[in-house]
């Protein structure tokens, strides 16, 4: 991690006003519960799947935060729906961006908790890594979130509304009459930030509806990555519901060193996770796995290491993500030398797997995979109880 300051750092919205606890959200609803919502305000039945399908459009194709400006409802109906409800996203507290180009939002959500998303612009790609919870239930010991101790899950309006704010900050709705662009700067969404999202499946699997739906934000299943530690009994479900690409923190190669690593490891070990894992591409029709492998100094880099893995996956069609360990304040480890990682690739690649390298991204404003932590977050472990957990 380098010291470097943000390239910038500005103070966009400061949230003047909590969510008026009276009106409902319609953002994170799916159709089902939209439309119950419609019924509850005497929307009449024979119209309830038209105006759901007109005010999802406006929400999520045009991306409209006022219910005025939904120009093909009758103005009285208008009114009606402000009196009832909101369309509400979490609001950005700062917004910080990266000499490379990534930006980081810390967002302020009801109850006045935090939540970081993360934007990386690609050249072919723009990825939106969002959160699941505010902090983590678990603790991984190389990972800043796990030291966070307030815990909630967020509620699906919360994660679709990363992706709105996202697309507002980018200014990517489209324009009325203005012709169509096919290029998305948010193309694709990775569950990657903040949380365990299979702790949390019920809010992610009705978010994750949202974001897919074509009428909508409209980003494919194929599009979108979520990443689990290993929560064992909510994979095939997963498939079922989902049906989006699954990565694992895989991170070790024997139950020792990943009960250590990720220790929800000592509920569900490494056979039972691959045992899961093994039916995934079947249930979901879906290619390939993605195995997420954080390369830490002496601990789970060596060669040995890397060929144990390869047998370990015989079989699942994978590709092996090697992710730099990126530091944060107090951390217990080192990330591995380039030489190491690169000797670990090899053997990885050699055995027929794709092995690409992460690099780190928006590293100067910590915004790297498991440097998120909301700053302004209390409730902090101690760097004894950091270390207690990693076994150091
Ligand atoms: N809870 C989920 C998703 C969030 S973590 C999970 O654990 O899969 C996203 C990825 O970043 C995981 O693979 C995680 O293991 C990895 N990660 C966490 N801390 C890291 C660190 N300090 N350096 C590099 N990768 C890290
Ligand atoms: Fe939670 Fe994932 Fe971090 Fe582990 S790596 S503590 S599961 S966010």
């Amino acid at each position: 991690m380098t010291a470097t300051p943000p390239i910038t750092q500005d103070v966009l919205t400061l949230p003047r006003k909590l969510p008026d606890a009276g009106r409902r959200n319609l953002v994170g609803l799916t159709r089902a519960q939209m439309a119950t919502a419609l019924a509850g305000i005497g929307t009449p039945e024979r119209q309830i799947k038209m105006r759901v399908g007109q005010i999802w459009q406006w929400i999520y194709h045009w991306g409209v935060q006022d219910f005025d400006a939904m120009t093909n409802l009758a103005k009285a109906y208008r009114a009606q729906l402000a009196d009832a409800f909101v369309i509400e996203r979490p609001k950005i507290v700062t917004r910080q961006i990266s000499e490379d180009g990534t930006r980081k939002y810390l967002l302020r959500i009801t109850g006045g908790h935090e939540v970081e998303a993360v934007y990386i612009p690609e050249e072919s790609r723009g990825t939106l890594c969002i959160s699941s919870q505010v902090g983590c239930t678990l603790t991984c010991s190389f990972c800043h979130t796990g030291t966070q101790k307030l815990v909630r899950n967020l509620t699906a309006a919360e994660i679709v509304g990363q992706v709105l704010v996202a697309r507002d900050d980018l200014g990517e709705w489209p324009q009325p009459g203005a012709p169509k662009d096919e290029t998305r700067l948010v193309s694709n969404v990775v569950l990657m930030g903040m949380g365990e999202p299979l702790y949390n499946f019920d809010n992610v699997r009705d978010a994750m509806k949202v974001v897919m739906d074509g009428e909508g934000l409209s980003i494919s299943r194929r599009r979108i990555t979520l990443s689990t530690s290993g929560v064992v009994p909510e994979i095939a479900r997963t498939a079922q519901e989902i049906g989006c690409l699954l990565a694992v923190s895989f991170h070790a190669t024997t139950d020792e060193v990943r009960d250590k690593l990720v220790p929800i490891n000592r509920r569900w070990n490494i056979k039972a996770l691959l045992d899961a894992l093994r039916e995934y591409p079947r249930l979901s029709n879906s290619e390939r796995i993605t195995f997420e492998y954080v390369m830490l100094d002496g601990v789970n880099d060596s060669d040995a290491d890397a060929r144990r893995l390869v047998k370990l996956i015989a079989g699942i069609p994978a590709k092996i993500n090697l992710i730099p360990f990126n530091e944060w304040p107090g951390a217990p480890y080192r990330r591995s030398s380039w030489e190491r990682i690169e000797s670990f690739a090899d053997i990885v690649h050699k055995a027929g797997y794709a092995s690409p390298i992460r690099t780190p991204r928006g590293e100067d404003i910590m915004a790297a995979c498991g440097q998120l932590k909301s700053a302004t977050e209390r409730g902090r472990k101690s760097r004894a109880e950091i270390a207690a957990e990693a076994g150091a």
